[in-house]
């Protein structure tokens, strides 16, 4: 049985998923836009699987009887993990995203591997080309599929401390080494008929195991505050082994999506280091984020906790303030109550703005999606290097769930391990009011000296609770003058 379709239909089909991609991506460069281009590049997603099975039909039935199982497989395992992904994006919680993201990244590297395992398990004859390109998406796929799960891993708390050992960079380096020799021979022995030292499906199950190993051992001794550039590679290794597979399936579609996804996430790795101010190779390599002896002794003052309506009602009465909002707030889902706070305010005279970190949360973009959720106009929202100057002349910097990110040991403590961060210049405001539940640390795991300062307060409670009484205790103030 032959189809007809043309390839002038699969390939604007493709054309179509390709736009759409990039439309989407154009919209989430911007909060305001975002949610629709979140939708935008899922459309495109569809149409991106609309394009393959019409490549897939396009193709002679006759000449591959498996196809049509294939195609029903294809529409259950579609089904499946569609419901899935439904189901599970439902009922996510907004503060594990980051992991879920994780999982997803991981799942996408996972695909190309696969692809590049049916090809490499199958008996089909491939060009030099196209067999350099199976190995090397084989080799990223893996690597990311691993490193994510264990990014994942580490994201939920589920392996909290890095795992170091003596000699691990030179461990890794030669495991790493071995993988490569491992798909070096595979080529050899493809090309040059000679005789394998172990049979081709045993080797080729050497060189995935070893791929996976790669990824679990590059990102186990990563620590503490570097996970978003972590994320972020992996991110970029997915899509270049999806776009590289798409190449050996000849997929235009996939490997669109793939240097999309590859380009998208390259540009956020190199985001993401230049905020935590490290190269990238220094992430991979150096143990970046690790808690050494962190010197509390230096640390000098007290925490001075103050009731959350006496905050409240300064606040109410200076004339700038400036919101550091971070994990803390997404944890408690305190953006409704912090902008209904903001506004009364606002509308009492002050002047308030929001500063934000590009790595406060635990997902890149984390705090403006929860800004922007609440209803916070975007001209009230300021990045790091547009604000930080501001903090010295402002009244008060209110710090809600934020904790690393105003870390001042990252400028000072070479012993710190964000040390050379930039950090928000939270501590430079006249007076600081800073929002947690406890005593607990922040992803990084080390104490805060800006805590202890004497131009800081402390204001204990959940963030949503806190603001709650916040407001009530601005709001009683009106109706006190009422009455
Ligand atoms: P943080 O340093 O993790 O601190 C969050 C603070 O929020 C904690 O000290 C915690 O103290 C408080 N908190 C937790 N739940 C709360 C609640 N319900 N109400 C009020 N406070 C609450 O957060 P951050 O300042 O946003 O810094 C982000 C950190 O995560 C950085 O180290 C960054 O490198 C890392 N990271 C970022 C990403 C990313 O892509 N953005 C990804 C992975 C890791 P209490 O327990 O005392 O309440």
């Amino acid at each position: 049985m032959l189809i007809q379709i043309s390839q002038l239909t699969i390939g604007a089909t493709d054309l179509i998923a390709a736009f759409l991609f990039m439309y989407g991506l154009k919209r989430m460069s911007s909060p305001v836009t975002a949610p629709s281009g979140i939708y935008v590049a899922g459309i495109g997603m569809l149409v991106a699987v609309l394009a393959s099975f019409l490549y897939i039909l396009s193709v002679d039935a006759a000449a591959k009887p498996q196809l049509p199982i294939n195609i029903g497989l294809a529409v259950i395992a579609l089904i499946i993990g569609g419901g899935l992904a439904w189901w599970v994006g439902k009922k996510v919680a907004m503060t594990a995203m980051p992991q879920m993201v994780a999982i997803y990244n991981g799942m996408g590297g996972g695909a190309a591997g696969a692809i590049a395992a049916v090809e490499l398990f199958g008996d089909k004859t491939h060009g030099l080309t196209q067999l350099v390109v199976t190995l090397l998406g084989a080799l990223i796929g893996a690597v990311s599929f691993s490193g994510s799960l264990i990014a994942w891993a580490k994201l939920d708390g589920v392996l909290k401390n890095p795992l170091r050992f003596r000699g691990q960079q030179i461990f890794n380096g030669l495991v790493m080494l071995l993988t490569l020799a491992v798909g070096g021979y595979i080529l050899f022995i493809t090309k040059s008929g000679a005789t394998p030292l172990l049979p081709m499906p045993q080797l080729t199950e050497l060189f995935f195991a070893c791929a996976l190993v790669c990824g679990i051992l590059m990102t186990l001794p990563i620590g503490g505050a570097d996970m978003p550039v972590v994320i972020s590679i992996y991110n970029a290794f997915t899509g270049l082994a999806v776009g590289l597979e798409g190449f050996v399936l000849q997929n235009p579609a996939l490997m669109i999506a793939g240097m999309v996804v590859g380009a998208a996430g390259l540009l956020l790795t190199l985001l993401m280091a230049k905020a935590m101010n490290r190269s990238i190779s220094n992430v991979l390599f150096t143990n970046f984020g690790t808690p050494k002896k962190h010197k509390q002794g230096a640390i000098k003052g007290s925490l001075k906790p103050v009731d959350a309506a006496d905050a409240g009602i300064f606040m109410r009465y200076a004339s700038s303030v400036i919101i550091v909002p971070g994990y803390g707030l997404a944890a408690a889902q305190g953006q409704q109550k912090l902008y209904e706070f903001v506004k009364l305010i606002k509308s009492a005279g002050v002047s308030v703005k929001f500063a934000i970190h590009p790595v406060a949360g635990r997902m890149p973009g984390q705090m403006d999606v929860l800004l922007a959720e609440a209803g916070v106009p975007y001209d009230m929202i300021f990045q790091l290097e547009d604000i930080n100057d501001e903090f010295a002349n402002t009244d008060v910097a209110l710090v809600i769930g934020a904790n690393d990110v105003v870390n001042p040991a990252a400028r000072t403590d070479k012993s710190s391990p964000i040390y050379g961060m930039p950090i928000l210049n939270a501590d430079k405001a006249k007076k600081v009011y800073v929002v947690k539940r406890g005593e607990g640390k922040g992803y990084a795991g080390i104490v805060n000296a800006l805590f202890y300062a004497e131009n800081c307060d402390m204001v204990y409670g959940d963030a949503q609770a806190v603001l709650a009484k916040m407001i009530e205790a601005v709001r009683g103030l009106g109706s006190a003058k009422a009455a």
